[in-house]
């Protein structure tokens, strides 16, 4: 219905009414990006040796910067021609084989020629704490000669300074995931019952408009044998469709029930809308005659009919009600203001 409404801007225009309500799929594909933080954390480094210690950055960024880590494939360049380093005991260099073997937390920096963990320098702080070297994390790992320190920095026993880190990145993707789906599946279902509810108090109104019938009833509290023409087609429908009698009425939220008076109103101000809209299309900027009679109805309030008569495209005459116009009295001027009013709109 927001197309017969002027959006209001109840506050900055940084933080627009269109911000925070923008079309459904635009509001999914939001959400689904990661949220930005900072240009440092859009450009982070590949190559382990450039990248900033990890406790450097503001805590509150630390996750998201692991998260990205972890989503993106680790630094390990198979097909880098590994530096030889030269000792007493022979000329070595890191074996392409060994990312394979180990898998994705370990990492080469080819600026450093050095091998680096991934899972460690994530969670720096932990490995610290557990009272871990700076081996895998700071300065890298280059002694080729002894390549059996890669399998015991991965598999010591259960309480290794390794073993922790890569767990706490396991936590920290389920952690994520999980929120993030539940979100997900969570707002879709959410979405699609809404508008199941909507679409049928839309055609509840439709229903009504068309055979000109009353929506509200006398009594519409839940003791009322009788709720009136609206809330009874809605009852109506449900009984006939399981899809959407689990979402109105009595089983949609308190508060998003799609059936109070303002929202009918809001429903047939609109196809009142759409109704003006196809007659002034049957007019086609023709010439037109008005009919504009008054009368007070019980309550001495006074009103004004006003309707368009025109002859259409194939020449037939036709007479269209357009609206009933509320007027504080029947002096010519104050008709002539509320028709000006009317043709302004
Ligand atoms: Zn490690």
């Amino acid at each position: 219905m927001e197309k017969y409404y002027t959006k209001v801007f109840t506050s900055a225009p940084e933080t627009s009414v269109d911000d925070l309500s923008p079309k459904s799929s635009e509001r999914k594909d939001k959400r689904k990006s990661p949220p930005v933080l900072d240009t440092d954390i859009d450009d982070l480094p590949s190559d382990p040796g450039e990248r900033k210690d990890i406790m450097d950055y503001p805590a509150n960024q630390r996750d998201e910067v692991r998260r990205r880590y972890l989503t993106k494939d680790p630094c390990q360049p198979y097909g880098h021609n590994f530096k030889q380093i030269s000792k007493e005991s022979g000329t070595r260099r890191f074996n392409r084989a060994w990312f394979d073997q180990y898998g994705s937390w370990l990492e080469y920096s080819i600026s450093k020629e050095s091998a680096f963990c991934l899972y460690c320098y994530l969670f720096k702080d932990e490995v610290r704490m557990q009272g871990g070297s700076d081996a895998f994390m700071k300065e890298g790992f280059n002694n080729w000669k002894k390549p059996e320190r890669l399998l015991t920095h991965m598999d010591k026993p259960p309480s290794s300074c390794h073993i922790i880190a890569a767990q706490k990145c396991e936590d920290l993707m389920n952690q994520h995931q999980s929120i993030l789906h539940a979100l997900f599946k969570q707002d879709d279902k959410a979405e699609n019952e809404y508008h199941i509810r909507l679409n049928a108090s839309i055609d509840a109104s439709r229903f009504l408009l068309r055979q000109g019938l009353p929506f509200r009833g006398h009594g519409e509290k839940e003791a009322d044998a009788n709720k009136g023409n609206f809330l009874e087609l809605l009852k109506y429908t449900g009984k006939h469709n399981e899809a959407i009698s689990k979402v109105i009425l009595k089983n949609a939220p308190g508060n998003n029930q799609m059936i109070s008076s303002k929202i009918q109103k809001d429903i047939v101000y609109s196809f009142a809308e759409e109704v003006r809209q196809a007659i002034l299309e049957e007019i086609d900027h023709g010439v037109f005659g008005l009919l504009v009679d008054e009368s007070a109805d019980v309550s001495h309030k006074e009103q004004m009919g006003v309707v368009f008569r025109f002859v259409d495209k194939s020449g037939a005459i036709k007479e269209r009600f357009i609206e009933v116009v509320h007027v504080k009295e029947t002096s010519s001027i104050i008709l002539k203001y509320a028709i000006d009013e009317l043709f302004a709109r």
